[in-house]
């Protein structure tokens, strides 16, 4: 037990914050439509921006528009402990995804100015600039440059719908800074984010300690059979794609059934050609996800199904081709950061237990320069992504005392 172990943050003010923040673009469903580096981005970075220079922080940006507040440490020459997320949310997207991520740092920042705590690492609270990907693809772009993933070039030549660049929109609100991105130093990072799935809600726990995020791995099947006509062609003398697409999609289901509970495999768009009622189709195009904690486990997977596919192809005497289009490698965080997590859990009695994050968060990419760790609560229904969604006051103050503990722990440690 610290000497600050009865220290919790004000959480009526965290609540202020989520709402004040939400009218930011806000929605007449109570959602939030806040694109990255649109008006109402702007508008809520100045309001981050001023909340934290009335806490004692001062705020810079790196070359990709990442937003640091930082308040200083009595050693200067330690590098920051950095708590945040991203303020940017989906077209119909919820007050809480990201967005709690930055004002629960915001949260500890007031309880150690209001309390006068003074910690040895300088704390900081960063906002990292289009994580969700709705108006600039790939998801996670600017964590994605700090961490190495992907180069400024590309994700300042990432364009929107209307084909304006990510660096035009940076340019535009002055949020380019003089440091390179990936050059900010940094101890050790904590991210709070809602669950965004059932499983906290369905075990009636409150904090998730989240150990890392599962393996991601993306193909396009094509099955190709013989268009026939279907008046005139005898069922044995066909070649029918779909069908056989129909037989590897149990097949694909039956990979994630082989390596329960933790496999996971899904289908989400197919495609017939020629696509015509009265036409055996000839080819058939499907995308398919796998996905799991464990890399070796994933990789198995892979085999697992590719063999499935080939087996499924010759049964039913058509071609198969999978091609590879994406792969996300299995993140594991930080011992010493998880363990922050996990005492601070304990000792403020909170129900919890281990969980790994199905969806990417900013912390993937983080967590590949900086020692990293993340903190979930329980969101309504595990809805995300939509306006519905929901979490109570009571787990966000929640997560925000572990976030604080969190990083009072990680202060001696680091
Ligand atoms: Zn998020």
């Amino acid at each position: 037990m610290s000497q600050y172990a009865d220290l919790t943050v004000n959480g009526q003010a965290l609540w202020h914050d989520l709402v004040t923040t939400a009218a930011f673009g806000g929605t007449e469903k109570g959602g939030v439509c806040r694109l990255a580096l649109t008006d109402e981005d702007q508008q809520v970075r100045a309001w981050f921006e001023q909340t934290c220079t009335a806490l004692g922080c001062t705020v810079s940006y790196d070359s990709m528009g990442n937003q640091f507040a930082r308040r200083p440490g009595t050693r200067s020459d330690l590098p920051p402990i950095m708590m945040g997320s991203h303020l940017d949310t989906q077209v119909t997207g919820g007050r809480f995804d990201g967005i709690l991520g930055v004002l629960g740092g915001v949260a500890v920042l007031r309880t150690l100015h209001d309390k006068g705590i003074s910690t040895n690492h300088p704390l900081e609270v960063v906002n990292w600039t289009n994580e969700e990907g709705a108006r600039f693809t790939p998801p996670m772009l600017a964590s994605g440059v700090f961490g190495g993933a992907f180069t400024e070039e590309f994700a300042g030549s990432r364009a929107d719908a209307a084909g304006i660049t990510l660096r035009h929109e940076l340019e535009r609100g002055g949020f380019v800074g003089a440091e390179k991105c990936g050059q900010h130093p940094a101890a050790a990072y904590f991210e709070l984010h809602i669950e965004q799935g059932p499983v906290l809600e369905a075990e009636e726990r409150t904090i998730g300690v989240v150990t890392g995020v599962q393996g991601m791995r993306w193909y396009e099947v094509s099955v190709r059979g013989r268009s026939a006509h279907a008046g005139t062609t005898p069922m044995p003398m066909r070649k029918d794609a779909l069908l056989a697409a129909a037989r590897m999609i149990e097949q694909v289901n039956a990979v994630a059934q082989a390596h329960a509970p933790d496999g996971l495999s899904t289908i989400g768009i197919i495609t017939a050609l020629p696509a015509s009622s009265n036409v055996v189709p000839r080819e058939v195009r499907f995308t398919v996800d796998l996905r799991n904690p464990s890399e070796p486990v994933l990789q198995a997977m892979e085999e697992d199904f590719l063999q499935r596919m080939q087996d499924c192809a010759q049964a039913n005497d058509v071609q198969v081709t999978v091609t590879p289009t994406w792969n996300s490698p299995a993140v594991h965080f930080d011992p010493r950061c998880i363990a922050s997590v996990e005492e601070s859990t304990k000792e403020l009695g909170y129900t919890m237990r281990d969980i790994v994050s199905g969806a990417g968060h900013d912390a993937v990419y983080v967590s590949r320069v900086v020692p990293t760790a993340m903190v979930f609560v329980p969101c309504l229904h595990g809805i995300s992504h939509n306006e519905a969604e929901s979490a109570t006051p009571e787990d966000v103050t929640a997560g925000s005392n572990v976030l604080l503990h969190a990083v009072l722990k990680a202060d001696q440690v680091f």
